[in-house]
């Protein structure tokens, strides 16, 4: 269920496994996805797919000093690649694997549990029936089931693709984090923070991103757009022309679903973007070749499994009891942070990425196992200054 990046990959994986799948969604798979998905490179070098990256930077950047000082326009050069998927090359990827899928145009209303299979009832009426449904229709599905933990904290952004009067990065350039703060007042030093996402398209092109951290109540458009606006007048850019605006938004820290639930789900609805970055194509990428391949095992094995039992297998494998922990322990530091000041946060960045360039990209993608992300951590812990020292230890002494 779904047409999205989640779905296309499992999908994908399903019919490479032999698997009869029958797909089922809002709108024709062939519509653009709306997001543009950025990843860090060797995270699809390791599976071989860089070819799909339409933007590729060498040139990598985050600024985390003030800006008032001189410390504050050096920036922390990070030497690992980024890149942008070529949206449409990536979507037509996935659909070429899905060779003769059967696509339903149409919305599910409701999904029922029926002599041990699944039936999706959808709006026009219609049902269809399945032994195993994956509900891939995104974080706001209605369908899956998760334990009440609180308010949901999410990440906002608002974005321009544009040309300007003068250039808002280098030539070249990516800039994952600018930190640099004094266009605001101290008021708005008080408020939730927010940085710059940034990157030179070439021909004169950039995209420019106000972005905040993950936040409840979220930070709002227009607070992100004035500050935006603000941020670039401080040095002296104007706007142009704008060729397309982003408007971000969704959570970091869904709880996870019920693993004893008979729907199963995949990517955003099974809570699968990574709660310290919000990032999640790499993850569906790394981890649908081996839930499609276990369900099949599954259901050549023991043929009279119900759609309960089935879906019991597959969350066993999307979330092992490793990726559980791994996943308490991220929403950990994500509530840490998020208690973080403007200034404390700034130091906490500066401080992360000084860590070995290994240890903070496997962080970020989520590939270190258990021990290793602890023992990461902890040295992230040994190397900070003492004030986000005492911040991070905030929760431990509550
Ligand atoms: C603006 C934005 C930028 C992001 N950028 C990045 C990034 O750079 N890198 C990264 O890794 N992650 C990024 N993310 C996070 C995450 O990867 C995306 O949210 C991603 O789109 C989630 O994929 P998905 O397939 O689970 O859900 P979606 O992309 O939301 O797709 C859901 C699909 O389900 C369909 N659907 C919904 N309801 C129904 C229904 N009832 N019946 C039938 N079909 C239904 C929809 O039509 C759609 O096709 C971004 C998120 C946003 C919002």
């Amino acid at each position: 269920m779904g047409a999205g990046p989640a779905a296309l990959c499992i999908a994908s994986e399903l019919i490479q496994q032999g698997l009869e799948v029958s797909a089922l969604a809002s709108h024709s798979p062939k519509e653009p996805w709306p997001n543009t998905y950025g990843i860090w490179a060797e995270e699809l070098e390791s599976l071989g797919m860089a070819s799909l990256l339409g933007h590729r930077w060498e040139n990598t950047v985050s600024y985390f000093g003030h800006g008032k000082d001189e410390e504050g326009a050096i920036p922390t050069s990070h030497n690992f690649d980024y890149g942008l998927f070529d949206q449409a090359a990536f979507q037509k990827a996935l659909l070429d694997r899905c060779e003769n899928l059967d696509w339903a145009i149409e919305t599910a209303k409701n999904i029922v549990f029926v002599d041990k299979i699944t039936e999706v009832l959808c709006t026009s009426g219609n049902k269809y029936r399945a032994r195993i449904v994956i509900d891939a229709s995104g974080h706001r599905s209605p369908f899956i089931k998760r334990p009440y933990q609180g308010k949901v904290a999410q990440q906002a952004a608002y974005g321009v693709v544009a040309r300007f009067s003068a250039p808002p990065v280098n030539s070249n350039q990516f800039v994952l984090m600018d930190f640099r703060s004094n266009h605001l007042t101290e008021q708005e030093l008080k408020e939730p923070p927010s940085f710059l996402y940034a990157m030179d398209f070439g021909q004169d092109l950039f995209f420019v991103e106000e972005t905040s951290l993950a936040c409840y109540p979220p930070v709002s458009w227009d607070t992100l757009k004035n500050r935006l606006m603000a941020r670039l007048s401080s040095r002296g850019i104007a706007i142009k022309e704008v060729s397309h605006e982003e408007y971000c938004l969704f959570p970091m820290n869904l709880p996870l679903p019920y693993r004893n639930q008979p729907l199963l789900a995949f990517g955003g609805s099974a809570s699968m973007v990574h709660p310290a970055s919000g990032y999640m194509v790499g993850a569906l990428l790394r981890r649908a070749p081996e839930l499609a391949k276990k369900l099949s095992e599954c259901m050549s094995i023991e043929p009279a499994l119900d759609s309960e039992k089935l879906a019991q297998k597959g969350w066993n494998v999307l979330w092992t009891t490793e990726l559980v922990q791994r996943h308490r322990l991220y929403q950990f530091g994500l509530k840490r942070l998020m208690s973080f000041d403007e200034a404390l946060l700034r130091s906490f960045f500066a401080t992360f990425f000084r860590l070995p360039k290994d240890d903070w990209s496997r962080f970020l993608a989520n590939t270190l196992p258990f021990h290793k992300l602890i023992f990461v951590m902890l040295r992230l812990f040994a190397i900070s200054p003492l004030k986000v020292k005492l911040g991070m230890i905030g929760i431990v002494i509550l």
